[in-house]
């Protein structure tokens, strides 16, 4: 008696080794058939005895090999065919594209371990991959995931990595990107006018590297600029030439042992360094750590990660000691993804070019991470996480969201899953923005959809905002609060009402003043305004993100004091070109620049991250912050500030009391709302003093507290969110 089924798994399954894996299964439990790609993930035609089919598909849930992930599972019986033997089939291309693209995996052990033995055909080959690990997004151009549809599909394989593709056993069996040094993508070492050097490429880059050299490394999804992170010299040329002047740099370090050198590392933050997403993690640096003040001045945390790739473990080890690993941009340009691009834009700034010749399809930074009670949270969400989709409640009609303006992402919602992009920088230089038209090309493309609208923010003058109304879509406005708040819920599976403790910079508010201390109470479909911060007036608007001493000024304003210069007094008293804010960012700014040095800074948040920085963790008083029906009235707040401060308070004592007035501002406030969720978002919440402490007061007073888990709280999330939105809205009409 036999049976035939089909099989159809959705979600991650292709290069992955799924079909691989389906084969093995299928021989050791004897059955019969076939398993493909197809466009929306993996279609498997079983036949054999009604037992052994049952024991296969129990083995099938039970064995599938990380990172691999059946969503959905989709069974059909068929009559049985008489097949003999089990195959894997050439792709099918038609139907729908929802299957998914793997986001790029860090080196797996096995990898590494071929191109660190000298016995292996592999050895100091920096393109080895796997099933199990290799590029995949930043290669993929088309999907199904088969190497013709890959910028591999110049390079022709060589008999002993066909081999390995199509021998089933092989843990290479279809990795699409194989490789190796007879077959595969080649290093080419340049000089900053584009001539080629000889000698071995690695070679000459280590060696640069050690004597001082600003390198340009091309990597999985870009460019970085490295350099010797104990190198004063070198990281003073790399900040004056780049140009960025004080904002943290981040390192690539060898593995594990040399991480603990300079960060600690506990148990939680070893698993995420060596995870394959290989992201950077913002760790406590450990006093002393052999590397430079100016990689990251006056700050408690580095940014560290490990080698994603066998170029990085390769060129890491040979220098030996901790690398400066920055985007190769120019300051908040998108990276280079091109050699003859970089030579371009980046020949000025590198010594030397490190580049190969595997083309990059799209950039793809390196994500930000932290740990945020042991588990890990993201700051900038791009290689190794995109374009993973978030998994929504809701069946969602196909929508485009373009996000904001700072930290752009864009998003595409099709049926259950949200495919956030990378993250695509600041919407502020023609590059940007080009880089965010070519990612919208590239998703509509990659997945084949056409949307029905395209959410967009309420700013009427956001460069994304133009785009969707340009686009000839029809458009769905979603106020930047609100969407913050509903990427919030969306991600953990809340459906609402919630309390929205929404807190940024800047989003514009429908009653057209600046929003950015808000309190919603709401779900994805609307909101309503409950509370929010005291409102005032900022001298020269956007000006005072990079002079916080114009909203301290702002804030002495409204005490009744009499500020100086009178250029920015008459501003406020006028209202012209002083907008009325809610801002809790430029409330941070303010008494940032109250408490300590920062009166005019290089980049966004650098007063707020200087001031969590000084808090002196053993200060538990705050000063009073009073809830005035809807407003939170911060006037006594920093009244009792400039009173600690005539009297000689230590500032961190001061940086903490501002801080616990904060947090039990946020708990009355949810105490008198009543709502039993809190979602805490927005920028604000890149705070660790602010979003533990909150959290935990939150849940000590016996509320569900929602944070961000696969978007990061900033602008980043917002396209998370007008997907959401947007389909609650679609759904009401
Ligand atoms: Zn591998
Ligand atoms: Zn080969
Ligand atoms: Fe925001």
């Amino acid at each position: 008696m036999r049976e035939r089924w089909r099989l159809e798994a959705r979600g991650a399954v292709q290069g992955v080794g799924f079909r691989p894996f389906v084969y093995r299964l299928a021989r050791e439990t004897g059955l019969d058939g076939w398993v493909a790609n197809d466009p929306r993930g993996a279609a498997i035609e079983v036949e054999g005895p009604p037992a052994q089919l049952q024991g296969f598909l129990a083995r099938l849930a039970a064995e599938l090999p990380p990172p691999a992930a059946v969503h959905q599972l989709l069974r059909t019986r068929m009559a049985p065919a008489g097949e003999r033997g089990f195959r894997i089939l050439a792709s099918d291309a038609r139907g729908e594209r929802t299957a998914q693209v793997l986001a790029d995996l860090a080196t797996c052990e096995a990898c590494l371990a071929e191109v660190l033995d000298p016995s292996d055909r592999r050895h100091a080959y920096p393109f080895a991959n796997c099933t199990r690990c290799g590029p995949r997004f930043s290669i993929v151009r088309a999907l199904p995931w088969d190497r013709p549809n890959t910028s591999m599909e110049r390079f022709a394989l060589c008999p002993a990595c066909r081999a390995e593709y199509e021998d089933p056993g092989d843990r290479r069996f279809h990795a699409q990107p194989n490789a190796c040094p007879a077959c595969g993508p080649r290093l080419a070492l340049w000089a900053s006018d584009g001539r080629g050097l000889a000698g071995d490429p690695l070679e000459g880059a280590a060696r640069a590297l050690c004597d001082g050299a600003i390198v340009a490394v091309k990597g999985l999804g870009g460019f970085h600029l490295m350099a010797d992170a104990a190198d004063g010299a070198a990281v003073a040329r790399l900040r004056s030439r780049k140009p960025r002047r004080e904002k943290p740099f981040a390192l690539m370090l060898r593995d594990l042992a040399q991480a603990r050198t300079l960060c600690r590392v506990d148990a939680a933050a070893a698993r995420a360094l060596a995870s394959p997403e290989a992201p950077i993690l913002l760790l406590p640096r450990r006093p002393g750590a052999p590397v430079h003040e100016d990689v990251a001045p006056g700050n408690p945390y580095l940014g560290v990660m490990l080698p994603a790739t066998p170029l990085h473990h390769l060129l890491l080890r040979r220098v030996g000691r901790p690398l400066v690993a920055t985007s190769g941009n120019l300051s908040e340009e998108p990276i280079c993804t091109d050699e003859g691009e970089a030579l371009a834009r980046l020949g000025g700034i590198a010594d030397l070019l490190l580049v190969h010749d595997r083309p990059i399809a799209r950039h793809v930074d390196d994500s930000v991470a932290w740990l945020v009670a042991g588990e890990t949270r993201l700051l900038r969400r791009a290689r190794g996480f995109a374009p993973r989709p978030v998994r929504v409640e809701a069946e969602l009609p196909p929508l485009l969201a373009v996000g904001g303006h700072l930290k752009s992402t864009v998003a595409l919602g099709v049926g259950r899953q949200v495919f956030v992009s990378q993250h695509l920088g600041d919407l502020e230089t023609p590059e940007a923005l080009g880089a965010f038209e070519r990612v919208i090309g590239d998703f509509l493309r990659l997945y084949e959809v056409a949307p029905v609208a395209v959410a967009h923010d309420l700013h009427p003058d956001y460069a994304s905002t133009r785009w969707a109304r340009e686009s000839g879509l029809r458009c769905i406005a979603v106020q930047h609060h609100h969407a913050h708040l509903a990427a919030c819920l969306a991600e953990n599976g809340c459906a609402g009402p919630a309390l929205g403790v929404v807190w940024d910079g800047t989003g514009y508010g429908p009653d057209g003043t600046i929003w950015g201390g808000e309190f919603l109470v709401g779900t994805a479909a609307g909101f309503r305004r409950v509370a929010h911060l005291r409102p005032f007036r900022l001298p020269g608007g956007d000006a005072a993100v990079r002079e916080p001493r114009r909203s301290a000024l702002a804030l002495l304003h409204e005490l009744g004091e009499k500020i100086e210069p009178e250029v920015l007094r008459r501003m406020i008293e006028s209202g012209i070109h002083a907008p009325l804010t809610t801002s809790a960012g430029r409330l941070f700014d303010g008494v940032a620049a109250l408490v300590g040095p920062w009166q005019r800074t290089s980049f966004e948040g650098q007063a707020a991250m200087g001031l969590e920085h000084l808090v002196d963790l053993s200060v538990g008083d705050a000063y009073p912050l009073e809830v005035v029906g809807e407003e939170l009235d911060w006037r006594p707040l920093v009244r009792a500030l400039l009173d600690d401060r005539r009297h000689g308070a230590a500032p961190g004592a001061m940086a903490a009391r501002f801080h616990n007035a904060l947090v039990e501002g946020i708990v009355a406030v949810a105490r008198a709302v009543g709502e039993p969720a809190v979602a805490l978002s927005g920028g604000c919440f890149q705070n660790r003093v602010l979003v533990e402490r909150a959290a935990a007061r939150l849940a000590a007073a016996g509320f569900r507290v929602l944070l961000h888990r696969h978007v990061p709280p900033n602008d980043g999330g917002l396209s998370l969110g007008q997907v959401a939105v947007a389909a609650a809205r679609l759904d009401l009409h």
